[in-house]
């Protein structure tokens, strides 16, 4: 091997996914003074989404105060490295009990404001979509933060309502049944009404209005009936399709009048007290609530004067999340207040009663998502990084070298603020007339790695003289994704974030330290699975969305550890299997006087218990290998210390976490 062909080689491997590579190449100098994490804090945008929960302190680390205004914060990069000390890898999921409770709060005070703002003569009495995260502590948490405000619990599904009954312990406070019911379902919704809890079964298809009288006949109790009414303001977003006339769930009026009628002919329409709407999850523009509210109110009045003995409105859930901070009707953001949202529900409801002089209903939300986001946040590290090569010299080939190798110099050599368009046009040009050459034969390889060298090199260029322009042409708005660093992220997002895959949902993602030095390099993030899916290259931004993310260098043997935030609605209880990572740790934290506590610590998957889930048994998989380095040992393929460690390394993967450990 030569000099040349041994330097190309060295090129390629660094092409390459180099997770040991720790060294990211910087860009050029800062122009500006010294970065402060106030530049932190505007560029990750941190107070539009994080307050008054997340902030950025003066050693540049994230804190959290999970009491908000209420009590003490403490430093999120400080609970990693602790926990770390305690044993727990990364990627950790750490669950604020305290978030939650601040969040449960909230919501109940801006109805209370409300309710006495607009002499509202009823009350407020949500319910937590136990979809939203079923997770048992979290259940259990919300149940007892609740207990003040009698916050009841909402069941989408028969396995939801085994929870819900079980879990509930508040008296007053009401459980919504909800989606798809046998004969089953209703029984036991209808029987929980015997053990102390208050049942509304919300009637979502004709057929159940029948299933309901049966029971009921059946049992011998008299249920709390409720309809979901199918409205015909859509939601926006891709939620929107929960509503509107063709939607999966609810009655449309015609069916509704059959269901009164039935119910009448039964005797039981005093059961009938509620009325139920749902136009979708995180709903950004407070107009589409405000046009749902009204039609959905004047369904309420009507049904009050056939003779229903309506006492419960529902408004079903909705009410959004500013995941970007920009305080937009974006899909990622919402351009209401939880104020704003509790405000417009009383006092569309007061208005309509009020002209219908009827008494105003229980006011009911199914708020999941406001209540679940904030909670948990999830660390995870990085593992590596690759780049596009980016020397800053580039020597001059000598004479003899391929044409086209010269001209590519010279494009190089050529490029200043008045041509870089053109300049990067060429680039491409010769770069595929390499290419095309190459493929012919007539170029070597390593003229066609000193081709790849120098277009980056042109890139880098030209990336930088764009950088400092006010207006980028289009054909050049690809060129920081292009030129963007890989950084190889010890986590599944199929596992941990599957709706940033599933439905391009945006969460916001940070550094949690290293926040008072300047993020130099710009960035993606690739996950362990071998997905190509496995990524992450959609980012918050002030306007629409940013496909290349800000992160800093990594310094050898020194971690760096990202954040996910606003992750607790869905995505917790979604995740998929996807190469066998399961899931991660996670830790309870609850705020003290003196500090924190960890309150309970769930292990994350090891590879057994992922590998059962796909019904291997790792008994039989060890015995299988023990049978194979038995018979290796026979033909002396392997000798008997290899054959023990290979049987050591397998057997201890089996009870590892499925992530990596450094
Ligand atoms: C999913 C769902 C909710 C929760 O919606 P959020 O937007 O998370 O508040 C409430 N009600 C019903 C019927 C749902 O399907």
């Amino acid at each position: 091997m030569d000099a040349t062909e041994q330097r190309l080689r060295r090129e390629q491997r660094s092409k390459k996914v180099a997770l040991d590579s720790l060294e990211t190449p910087a860009l050029p100098a800062p122009k500006q003074q010294k970065w402060t994490i106030e530049n932190s804090e505007e560029l990750y945008r941190i107070q539009g989404w994080g307050d008054p929960y997340f902030s950025i302190n003066a050693a540049g680390h994230i804190t959290v105060s999970p009491q908000a205004d209420r009590g003490g914060s403490l430093d999120l990069f400080e609970l990693v490295e602790s926990l770390k000390q305690r044993n727990l890898s990364l990627p950790i999921l750490i669950r604020f009990s305290d978030i939650l409770e601040d969040r449960i709060e909230r919501l109940n005070a801006c109805f209370s404001k409300a309710i006495a703002r607009y002499n509202y003569d009823g009350v407020y009495r949500g319910v937590f979509p136990v979809k939203c995260n079923q997770q048992r502590h979290l259940v259990e948490d919300l149940v007892r933060f609740g207990k003040p405000h009698q916050f009841g619990l909402e069941a989408g599904s028969k396995a939801e309502l085994l929870i819900a009954l079980a879990t509930l312990n508040t008296p007053g406070s009401l459980l919504v049944c909800n989606g798809y019911k046998d004969r089953e379902y209703v029984e036991t919704a209808m029987l929980g009404q015997r053990i102390g809890q208050l049942p509304i079964i919300v009637l979502e298809q004709v057929e159940e209005v029948e299933l309901a009288i049966e029971a009921s006949r059946h049992l011998g109790i008299r249920p709390i009936l409720g309809v979901r009414a199918k409205l015909s303001n859509k939601g926006v977003g891709r939620w929107g399709g929960s509503a509107g006339d063709r939607a999966k769930f609810g009655l449309t009026i015609l069916e509704i009048l059959n269901v009164v009628e039935r119910l009448k002919q039964a005797d039981m329409l005093d059961c009938l007290q509620l009325l139920h709407f749902h136009i979708g999850s995180q709903i950004s523009a407070i107009s589409v609530v405000k046009d749902a509210l009204r039609e959905a109110c004047q369904v309420y009045v009507e049904l009050a004067s056939l003779g229903a003995n309506m006492q419960y409105l529902d408004v079903g859930g909705g009410l959004g999340v500013d995941y970007d901070g920009s305080k937009t009707n974006f899909y990622a953001s919402k351009n209401y207040s939880t104020q704003n949202y509790a405000n417009d529900v009383v006092a569309e409801v007061k208005e309509a009663c009020k002209a219908r002089e009827l008494p105003v209903p229980t006011l009911i939300s199914e708020s999941g998502r406001a209540i679940a986001s904030h909670q948990s946040v999830l660390v995870f590290d990085v593992l590596g990084t690759s780049s596009v090569p980016t020397e800053n010299t580039i020597e001059p080939p000598s004479e003899e070298e391929h044409a086209i190798v010269q001209e590519l110099y010279e494009t190089y050599q050529g490029i200043h603020l008045n041509n870089y368009q053109e300049a990067y046009n060429d680039a491409i040009q010769f770069k595929d007339e390499a290419i095309s050459l190459f493929n012919f034969g007539y170029l070597r390889l390593t003229d066609r790695a000193k081709i790849e060298r120098l277009f980056w090199a042109c890139c880098r260029k030209i990336q930088d003289i764009v950088r400092n322009e006010e207006y980028v042409p289009d054909d050049l708005e690809d060129l920081d994704r292009m030129m963007a660093s890989i950084y190889y992220i010890n986590m599944s997002v199929f596992q941990s974030v599957p709706d940033t895959w599933a439905i391009d949902q945006l969460f916001p993602i940070m550094p949690i330290h290293r926040l008072n030095e300047e993020p130099t390099c710009r960035g993606t993030l690739a996950d362990l699975t071998c997905d190509s899916d496995g990524k992450i290259d959609q980012f918050i931004d002030l306007r629409d969305v940013k496909h290349v993310m800000e992160l800093h260098s990594l310094k050898p043997a020194e971690p760096y550890y990202l954040g996910l935030f606003l992750g607790g609605a869905y995505q917790e209880i979604m995740g998929s299997l996807h190469n066998l990572f399961g899931d991660t740790n996670t830790v309870h934290i609850h705020l003290t006087p003196k500090g924190y506590q960890i309150e309970h610590v769930v292990k994350g998957d090891t590879m057994k218990e992922v590998l059962s889930y796909v019904q291997y048994d790792s008994e039989d998989l060890i015995e299988n290998i023990r049978r194979r380095t038995e018979q290796a040992l026979q033909d002396r393929r392997i000798t008997l210390q290899e054959s023990q460690l290979l049987l050591q390394h397998y057997e201890h993967s089996m009870s590892r976490y499925t992530y990596l450990s450094p």
